[in-house]
């Protein structure tokens, strides 16, 4: 598959402001790349951490869309519940579904309903579920409403106690969901939660014939307010989008 029929998603781990996320936006403008992380509710451990911008963070997207069409960019954000769906349904084009409510089935169960013009649902694997489980909640979502099409999945990694970073990217459960009749793209970000093992294992995914790859940059990548270890610096992705993607 060409990469640029390849699904290509990155942006930050939390979208903070509209000075943070527009240089995101430049980078991506620059590679034809259209997928954008604009996450605005975050499930965090704890409940001291920020939490995301939620509603409020609207008007950063709507004043994004001022400059960058539909067609150019489009806004990637989880829900963590169907009263988060509901604020935020009409101004994204791809509804995503995180590791933790990947068998919160009262929400998978309503996704449907919302799912109108967006491009997909992205459904993350859940961190510690094995692929029959992330298979069936797939079928959730087909059951009550969203084109198998239209389903993404997303591997990011599961909890071990053997990995020197705590998580193991499980690269065949994704060549699994492959050839069950998925989409599937790898989160090499929140799969080893380091910086320094991001893009090479971006490259393996795309070398696997995967279907795409979500990665967290930052502009200032220390500064993140969540998950700073594993944000690639936006210089990174430019060099990274150049020679994987652009001239590809
Ligand atoms: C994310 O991609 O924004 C995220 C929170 O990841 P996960 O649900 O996989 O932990
Ligand atoms: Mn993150």
């Amino acid at each position: 598959m060409s990469m640029k029929n390849k699904l290509f998603i990155l942006g930050p781990c939390s979208l903070e402001s509209f000075e943070q996320i527009s240089q995101v936006a430049n980078i991506l403008r620059k590679h034809d790349i259209r997928y954008m992380r604009t996450q605005l509710f975050k499930p965090r451990t704890r409940p001291e951490s920020f939490q995301g911008l939620g509603v409020d963070g609207l008007s950063v997207l709507s004043k994004l869309r001022e400059t960058y069409s539909l067609d150019e960019l489009k806004f990637v954000a989880e829900v963590c519940s169907e009263e988060q769906l509901a604020s935020i349904a009409d101004h994204i084009q791809v509804i995503q579904i995180g590791a933790r409510n990947m068998q919160n089935f009262e929400l998978l169960k309503v996704i449907g309903k919302y799912f109108k013009s967006q491009d997909f649902v992205l459904l993350k694997r859940g961190f510690a579920n094995t692929l029959e489980e992330w298979l069936a909640s797939a079928e959730y979502l087909e059951r009550f409403g969203v084109p198998k099409n239209k389903i993404v999945l997303c591997e990011r990694g599961s909890r071990t106690l053997t990995s020197p970073t705590g998580v193991h990217l499980d690269l065949i459960a994704a060549m699994m969901a492959q050839k069950a009749g998925y989409k599937v793209v790898i989160d090499p970000s929140h799969g080893s939660k380091k910086r320094d093992f991001v893009l090479p294992l971006a490259k393996a995914a795309l070398a696997m014939d995967f279907d795409g790859i979500m990665i967290e940059c930052h502009p200032e990548p220390n500064k993140s307010v969540s998950d700073a270890a594993q944000a690639i610096s936006l210089e990174d992705a430019d060099q990274f989008l150049l020679t994987t993607h652009t001239s590809k």
